[in-house]
């Protein structure tokens, strides 16, 4: 078969590049002489862009499958567990104003409906915290597992903090010394085209031409061969999302047993909000607003305030600044080129949407790999098909983030709230969730990258409350749901002597390793 599919070629060697490359080489047997072979070509001049640090859950999987120990991951990326995101300040922006994201279902969630007993006997109490046992455990700084429990198994259902730049060479040497991934350094200086129009190879500044069959863009924001070669449209949405701007800085501990967040938390601004992430060694922690609405030296003002407010140093270097255009392209996949990563596109990072969908892409593309380039037409088409809806779905999802706020101080909230930025698929959905809460029916693809109970966790913590009911269904039982509600407490207080605490899990991971299964 002359023109079958044998080399995979992916130019980047940042976060996405890396873990492209490892779902590829580990999926396709890259060691073997009859697997796909995979060259992560990366520029030596080009530094990956460094930040990324907050993760979903599906990241522990994909670990999992790429073969790697999750105890050598701890130790060499200062890694610490995220069960979650808390959302200070985001729908009145009064004191006490905080909502969580826990990344457990609520108790009971697929057999009763628990929104319309929480709104009959329990209204004063936040919906996250009633009908999931998380939010207690991450109060009050628990790890997700037992010292006792194995690699990627989970007490409590977790994700990841990590040092973006100490996780990519963490991937680039599990994927050149195990996975068989051949890496080449080197800048692309021009891509020369067959008669088809497809790539036929990668010009090198010091290797010459290099040929593959399938190219893999991981080149961050300049989108270097979808964007620039192809030149694939850009589909901007910062008319929904206005945030393009981010102030990034790394602060210490006041000491070093100070305990490490058990979540991200997200802390509304009057243009924005704060990521702070908490790692073993340090905290992590940006302002991201929009330029439309704040000057940088507004927002480095609150990021400084932030940070000495929530027990930070009042001196630390200048932020790094960071801007990008929100949105993604036209389509991922162009004949024989697939983006991933910020080539692809970038919203803000609430939520740690950009390496999920990284991750979903590499196994997408991985499983899906057309065996010939006669396949790869409709590959791609079903490709461009599922992302498309998988951005669009990403972009709702955070802007629900936004639009049932309450804060009014700032041109930056109310703007949010304009039903001209809202997307009309959210629209929709809202106005039918006056009635019922999101369902797996509203959400029905496999593998959704937000699920239903991600949107009741959201939508409640910002205040939304449903009309009632007009009838009654079998599923309201108010005295099942007030057993699923005893039982996230009863959990919550069983599990809370039982887990260490974040920074225990961590040092106890350094020093004995996990169990692998
Ligand atoms: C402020 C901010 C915060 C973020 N926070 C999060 C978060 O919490 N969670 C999350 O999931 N995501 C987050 N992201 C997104 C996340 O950082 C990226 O999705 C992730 O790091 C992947 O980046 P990348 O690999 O696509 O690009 P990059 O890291 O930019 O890598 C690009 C690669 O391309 C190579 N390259 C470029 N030009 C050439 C050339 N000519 N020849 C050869 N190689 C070349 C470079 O050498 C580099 O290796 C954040 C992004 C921003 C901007």
């Amino acid at each position: 078969m002359s023109n079958a599919i044998g080399h995979v070629v992916i130019v980047g060697g940042g976060s996405a590049g890396w873990l492209t490359a490892a779902v590829i080489a580990a999926g396709h047997r890259s060691t073997s002489a009859s697997g796909l072979r995979v060259t992560l070509l990366e520029s030596p001049d080009v530094a990956p862009i460094g930040v990324g640090e907050g993760t979903w859950p599906s990241m522990r999987d994909t670990l999992r499958k790429i073969g790697v120990s999750e105890t050598d991951f701890i130790r060499e990326c200062d890694v610490s567990f995220k069960q979650g995101s808390r959302f200070d300040g985001w729908a009145t922006g009064e004191a006490g104003d905080r909502y969580f994201h826990p990344f457990v279902l609520p108790q009971g969630y697929t057999e009763t409906s628990l929104v319309e007993a929480w709104l009959k006997r329990h209204a004063d109490v936040p919906f996250a915290d009633l009908v999931s046992y998380q939010p207690r455990l991450c109060a009050q700084g628990r790890a997700p597992k037992q010292k006792a429990t194995p690699e990627f198994a989970a007490v409590a259902n977790y994700a990841y903090h990590l040092d973006a730049g100490k996780f990519g060479l963490f991937l680039r040497k599990h994927c050149i010394e195990r996975l068989g991934v051949k890496h080449v350094l080197d800048n692309v200086i021009g891509v020369n085209s067959s008669d088809n129009g497809d790539i036929a190879s990668l010009q090198t500044k010091l290797n010459g031409p290099l040929a593959g069959d399938l190219f893999v863009d991981c080149t961050g924001m300049q989108s270097l061969l979808l964007g620039k070669h192809f030149d694939v449209a850009f589909l901007s949405r910062k008319h929904v999302l206005f945030n393009d701007s981010a102030l990034a800085v790394q602060v210490p501990y006041a000491d070093e047993n100070s305990s490490i967040a058990s979540q991200t938390i997200s802390t509304a601004q009057s243009s924005g909000w704060v990521w702070d992430i908490g790692l073993p060694t340090r905290r992590g922690v940006g302002h991201v607003y929009s330029s439309s609405h704040s000057s940088d030296a507004a927002a480095e003002i609150e990021l400084r305030n932030y940070i000495e407010k929530s027990g930070g140093p009042r001196e630390f270097p200048a932020p790094r600044k960071l801007s990008f255009e929100p949105g993604y392209r036209e389509k991922f996949w162009h004949r024989n080129c697939v983006a991933i990563g910020l080539s692809a596109g970038f919203i803000e990072p609430l939520e740690a949407s950009a390496l999920a969908l990284v991750e979903l892409s590499a196994a997408m593309l991985s499983e899906a790999m057309p065996a010939t380039r006669a396949d790869m037409d409709l590959v791609s088409r079903r490709f461009n098909e599922t992302f498309s809806y998988r951005w669009e779905r990403a972009i709702d999802f955070l802007k629900l983030h936004y639009v049932l706020t309450r804060r009014t101080g700032s041109a930056f909230w109310r703007d949010n709230c304009l039903p001209e930025s809202i997307p009309d698929r959210l629209r929709e959905l809202l106005s039918l969730w006056r009635h019922h809460p999101p369902s797996r029916y509203d959400f029905s693809r496999i593998e959704e990258i937000f699920p239903s109970a991600s949107y009741q966790y959201v939508l409640y913590g910002m205040g939304f409350r449903p009309e009632r009911a007009m009838t009654t269904r079998r599923s309201d039982d108010a005295d099942l749901a007030e057993q699923y509600f005893r039982e996230a407490a009863s959990l919550a207080d069983k599990m809370l002597p039982a887990l260490p605490s974040n920074r225990e899990l961590i040092e106890h991971v350094k020093r004995n390793g996990l169990r692998r299964t």
